[in-house]
């Protein structure tokens, strides 16, 4: 079969749940993967002959999209920052709001070469964490994260973008104290109301880790509070919290910071306009 006809039927098998911009990124993505040909490549040899055991490869995948599996756990990697990531069904896969909180981050850095100690809470797949470190490099950068499997992709993540970062397997809501003082503290921690659930999306609903993602409706500041208990006391004079936060709790989240005793509290919206980050 020629590439130009495997693009054909794919897009065809797809269009009842893709848009055809949509199903197109997909096959590119899976061409890189399963044949190693970028966009440019596949654009300039339409008339290539596809192998039956990659037209296996491309079906297989079909299936999964087909089922909402989300293409990052399909192909195995994305993007986040400019660089790329393993994710796999134990990590979330990383946010362009993320993104923007990393931005913030180091946008509000005077100067990039400061030897300054970083500590990143529910690391996951290590996107904020490695992506801080990367534009960091005297940085010294610390995280962590409750599972075991999240810290195996992180700790592979930060290998393959050539950073040092010290992982931590603990889990925050029982730590009593922070090891040491530091410049920066931040977290993208769950905070989606199981009353929220509604708003997901299947493919996140039924793919993304649910401990990632939920906290209880009877408690959904949980790890904002214990966070920045944490941080008091352990933040440097110049310190700051950051925090990707709930759009829907960006007062409540402000107000609960600020009667734990920080001044200085800013809100700020994602590009979408949404109330989405913190910093203390
Ligand atoms: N923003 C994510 C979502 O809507 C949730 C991230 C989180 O809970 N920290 O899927």
């Amino acid at each position: 079969m020629k590439i130009k006809d495997l693009r054909v039927a794919f897009k065809k098998s797809l269009s009842e749940i893709y848009e055809a911009e949509e199903s197109m990124s997909f096959f590119y993505l899976l061409s890189e993967k399963i044949l190693g040909l970028r966009r440019v490549d596949v654009a300039l040899d339409l008339e290539k002959e596809v192998s039956a055991s990659e037209i296996v490869q491309f079906n297989e995948a079909k299936t999964r999209l087909l089922d909402q599996e989300p293409i990052q756990y399909i192909i195995g990697h994305t993007y986040f920052y400019g660089l790329s990531f393993i994710v796999n069904k134990n990590v979330l896969i990383p946010r362009p709001e993320t993104e923007e909180l990393v931005d913030w981050i180091l946008k509000d850095q005077e100067n990039l070469e400061n030897a300054i100690k970083i500590l990143d809470i529910g690391t996951g797949s290590g996107c904020i964490a490695i992506a801080l470190a990367k534009n960091l490099p005297n940085a010294k950068v610390y995280a962590m994260d409750i599972s075991e499997q999240a810290i195996e992709i992180a700790k592979v993540n930060a290998i393959k973008n050539e950073v040092k970062v010290e992982f931590i397997n603990e889990d925050v809501l029982a730590s009593e104290h922070l090891f040491q003082d530091f410049d920066i503290i931040v977290s993208n921690p769950p905070y989606v109301r199981e009353l929220e659930k509604d708003e997901i999306k299947p493919n996140v609903l039924d793919n993304e880790p649910h401990q990632a993602l939920f906290v209880s409706d009877h408690d959904p500041l949980i790890f904002y509070k214990k966070i920045t208990k944490l941080a008091k006391g352990r933040l440097t004079q110049t310190g700051s919290l950051y925090f990707e936060i709930n759009q829907y709790l960006g007062s409540e989240t402000y107000k609960m910071i600020k009667s734990l005793g920080f001044s200085a509290v800013a809100l700020r919206k994602d590009l979408h306009n949404n109330e989405r980050m913190i910093r203390a």
